[in-house]
């Protein structure tokens, strides 16, 4: 299925020229210059994909239909549609039509973004959870998970093993989350760079040549001014960021400098490459640096 999020606008791209550096080499020498641990030789780059193995939880049709089970008791008489849309469970309070297509969307991004990037389920059958407006969204936040958001859109709850969404503001939010339990379940040792541009370069996307692609987006305006005010950081900066420098620290530019970071990679056709060769070295991060679990 096509599907798209949002309006694509290609004005973007020049502003990236520049950088027509070999940024594949490039990004991960900064990331693990900055990270390398005395003594840990540095493998070099590997032109060929590494091979990464097709693994992870695997949930029967019974552990689903337990799950569900749970599900729409706990959720009686509140007018909630639960489908099953592996390997998430997505529950709505639309109408049933509405959370239908909407699980259509997960089942898209699921299958795009596994067919390039993720291998592994998440370790836990997660919800879905897709509000039909940010009433219900800030209501059921607080009734469900005693979360009070600080976003009108969605988060990914690692606690709650739930992606929590306001629907009426469209897809493009629910595919960026997606990609976080992916991210959590094959790469936990992505830096909080590599997992929020993946998640915001395809909270705008379509397909193209059957593969998910991801759109310039309203991030693109405000990144573009902080470019001409000087005060992006340089990608050695924002590459080298823990997750409190990336979240706590930002200046409102980190989502957007590393959502065009990617797209750059991906209008160059580097992206898939990229990742998987910055997963091969993954052992790099996990030895030199913290874990980043913050999304
Ligand atoms: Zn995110």
């Amino acid at each position: 299925m096509k599907m798209k999020f949002q309006t694509p606008d290609r004005r973007a791209f020049a502003i990236f020229a520049p950088l027509a550096l070999p940024v594949l080499v490039l990004v991960p020498a900064l990331y693990f210059g900055a990270h390398r641990t005395p003594g840990v030789e540095q493998p070099a780059l590997t032109p060929a994909a590494s091979a990464m193995k097709v693994t992870g939880a695997t949930f029967t049709d019974q552990d689903f239909a337990r799950h569900v089970e749970q599900l729409k008791k706990k959720m009686r008489g509140r007018g909630f549609t639960v489908v099953v849309q592996r390997p998430f469970v997505v529950v709505g309070d639309g109408t049933p039509a509405a959370v239908r297509t909407q699980s259509e969307t997960v089942r898209w991004a699921v299958d795009k973004l596994k067919q390039d990037f993720f291998t592994k389920d998440p370790a836990a059958i997660l919800d879905v959870w897709l509000f039909k407006d940010e009433a219900s969204y800030r209501r059921n936040a607080r009734l469900l998970f005693n979360d009070d958001p600080d976003t009108p859109y969605g988060y990914y709850s690692p606690a709650h093993k739930a992606l929590v969404m306001n629907i009426s503001t469209g897809g493009g939010t629910l595919v960026h989350e997606i990609v976080h339990p992916f991210v959590e379940a094959n790469f936990p040792e992505a830096p909080p760079w590599l997992n929020e541009g993946l998640g915001s370069l395809y909270e705008q996307s379509g397909e193209r040549d059957g593969h998910i692609y991801g759109y310039t987006n309203w991030r693109l305006p405000g990144l573009q001014e902080a470019i001409k005010d000087g005060s992006v950081p340089p990608f050695k900066a924002l590459t080298e960021m823990d997750a409190n420098a990336f979240y706590n620290e930002d200046k409102g530019t980190n989502y957007g400098q590393a959502r065009y970071l990617l797209y750059y990679l991906q209008e160059h056709d580097l992206l898939v490459r990229f990742y998987k060769e910055f997963y091969d070295r993954r052992k790099m991060i996990r030895a030199a640096t913290r874990p980043y679990k913050r999304f």
